[in-house]
């Protein structure tokens, strides 16, 4: 049993392996706009999003989070359920 709640992903490769493992959301923060939740399948997490924020920006501007709670991730990160993947 795994008793993780949240982590920060700071590499392409896990990013991936969270997309391809498809449990979990994954969290989108931004310092100047809304923060985003979305399913793991969710076409807007895109690996050019992930190298433009996480690697060129080096997380700056805000970064990209998993955790296996949707009410957790709305509270922790304030953020809104993505309208393209989670209604
Ligand atoms: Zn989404």
């Amino acid at each position: 049993m795994n008793a993780e709640k949240w982590r920060e992903i700071k590499t392409l490769g896990e990013f991936n392996e969270i997309r391809s493992r498809g449990s979990g959301y994954v969290v989108i923060t931004d310092k100047a706009d809304e923060s985003t939740v979305h399913a793991t399948s969710c076409g807007q997490l895109t690996e050019a999003r992930f190298a433009d924020k996480v690697i060129r920006n080096e997380s700056k501007f805000g970064g990209f989070f998993w955790t296996d709670d949707l009410d957790f991730a709305m509270y922790k990160w304030d953020a809104y359920k993505c309208g393209n993947c989670l209604r």
